[in-house]
């Protein structure tokens, strides 16, 4: 089972995120302060770190910053609410996700697992090939092709086709698209991922007649199987 660090200050939330966490069974490691978290993270071998940016000792974004001199270890970070600046300078370090602060136990478990999961398809990845169906997408190249036949995708609609692929079987949020995929100057507006998935179907779904990306109503998209 994955091993989890959280780094936060504030006990009553880090001993609620650890109980829920191993009630989910993952392996739970705590650190209160910015320098402990940075230690464990870079020595306890973690699956992944959820840290929070307010920190005594080091603060999480300069946590964030130095592990990831040296780890690609996914990262969760807990900002307080709407601060946009906290948000943008956690992704700007090399953050994964971030959650905001008061939160839904059940968005961060969803998170925590598209991030496990992430790592692990990243690691399984034969190669430089991702494979779905008769879609296949080159991560090196970012070439894509469907049963051979050569996709003219921009920059933009590829790393949104491939976040999708990497998450299969997963519904993901147009939050959670925007965040991973696009830069933070389309922070709040989702609508750009709506935009980007009708290219997406037009120069797939629509063009080879099948049906790749579905619609979750009332939540986003997914890619299944
Ligand atoms: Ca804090």
């Amino acid at each position: 089972m994955a091993k989890i660090l959280i780094v936060e200050d504030e006990t009553k939330i880090a001993r609620f995120l650890e109980l829920e966490l191993k009630h989910e069974g993952y392996e739970v490691l705590l650190a209160g302060d910015g320098r402990l978290g940075l230690e464990k993270a870079l020595k306890d071998n973690v699956d992944l770190i959820i840290l929070d940016i307010m920190l005594p000792g080091l603060s999480g974004i300069e946590v964030c910053r130095r592990v990831r001199l040296e780890s690609q270890v996914p990262i969760i970070m807990l900002t307080a609410k709407d601060d946009v600046t906290d948000k943008v300078a956690g992704l700007d370090m090399g953050a994964d996700d971030y959650m905001t602060k008061p939160f839904a136990i059940e968005e961060l478990l969803a998170r925590i697992r598209v991030a496990l999961n992430r790592k692990k398809l990243t690691v399984d990845t034969k190669g430089d090939i991702l494979q779905i169906g008769g879609l296949t997408l080159n991560i090196k190249s970012h070439g894509a092709s469907y049963n051979e036949d050569e996709l003219v995708l921009t920059k933009k609609e590829y790393e949104l086709l491939e976040y999708l692929i990497r998450n299969k079987n997963i519904a993901l949020t147009r939050e959670q698209l925007l965040n991973n995929v696009w830069d933070y100057e389309y922070f709040g507006d989702t609508n750009v991922v709506d935009v980007y998935i009708r290219y997406l179907r037009q120069k797939i779904d629509e063009k080879y007649g099948i049906h790749l990306i579905s619609t979750v109503r009332g939540l986003g998209y997914i890619i299944k199987d």
